[in-house]
């Protein structure tokens, strides 16, 4: 969902929500490249806090609690989100462990110093690599981690048509190198970083999206609008399948400096 919402900006947000939120996960992922991003946070206690950003109907909140200990605030702008979240987390006994708030990534709903990790699955584009990074460090301890996943470029050159298409739907795609760097600039000691594999885009995130349009299509009638959202996610996937060897997500794991 990294550049829907920007690419249909003018669709109804419900029918944007709706389309995503009959999937598992709203972006690419994994359980296994959860895991192994987690396998960087050193060992948590009973009492840690975690933010989970742009928590999506949960797809990540789940791995994370099953691995983790202490207790788990799962954000997302959209209630339909947080309901989903908690219906999953009542689903696998994990509602003492994960709440969930409905509000904005810029506006966050905790203390100065609070949180033990930051977790924002292919979310953190929706304020900005940046602007993320930095004003989110405020709420970690001391030597606090935190974990995103973002897009970025594989290579230092690539053909115009993929770099026009990002740079109009997410100018702050970077290479990674550049990313690292803007993380250590905002104030964290880069930890680890790894790209995450194709089948997290094509089997996890894609295929379920392919197999939801038929139904979607058939609740809004065939509507122009449900028509055009559904183009405009088949021309992404085209572009995936096109150009996936220049550009993919990548996990930045890193620490709070002070
Ligand atoms: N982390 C989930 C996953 O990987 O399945 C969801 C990723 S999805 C690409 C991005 C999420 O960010 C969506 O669930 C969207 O509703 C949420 N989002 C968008 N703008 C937001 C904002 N300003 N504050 C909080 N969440 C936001």
């Amino acid at each position: 969902m990294e550049q829907e919402l920007q690419l249909v900006a003018d669709f109804d947000f419900d029918m944007i929500v709706d389309f995503f939120s009959r999937l598992n996960r709203q972006g690419p992922g994994s359980q296994q490249v959860t895991r192994q991003a987690l396998s960087f946070i050193g060992e948590l206690s009973d009492n840690a806090k975690i933010a989970d950003i742009g928590c999506g109907s949960g797809g990540q909140t789940i791995t994370l609690a099953e691995n983790t200990k202490g207790q788990i605030t799962a954000i997302d702008l959209f209630p339909k989100m947080i309901t989903l979240l908690k219906e999953r987390a009542i689903r696998h006994g994990l509602s003492d462990r994960i709440s969930g708030i409905a509000v904005s990534m810029e506006n966050l709903p905790f203390e100065p110093g609070e949180l033990n990790l930051i977790w924002a699955e292919g979310s953190i584009y929706n304020i900005g690599f940046e602007r993320g990074l930095r004003e989110w460090k405020q709420f970690l301890k001391p030597e606090g981690m935190i974990a995103v996943s973002e897009v970025s470029w594989l290579t230092d050159t690539r053909p115009d048509e993929i770099e026009q298409f990002w740079n109009f739907n997410y100018a702050e795609i970077d290479t990674i190198s550049n990313k690292i760097k803007k993380m250590e600039e905002a104030g964290y000691t880069p930890v680890a970083h790894f790209i995450l594999p194709e089948y997290c885009w094509l089997d996890c995130f894609y295929k379920p999206m392919q197999e939801n349009i038929p139904l979607f299509l058939e609740k809004y009638k065939n509507s122009t609008p449900a028509q055009q959202l559904v183009q405009r996610e088949l021309d992404e996937i085209d572009y995936y399948r096109k150009y996936k060897s220049y550009y993919g997500y990548v996990f930045y794991i890193g620490m709070k400096n002070e």
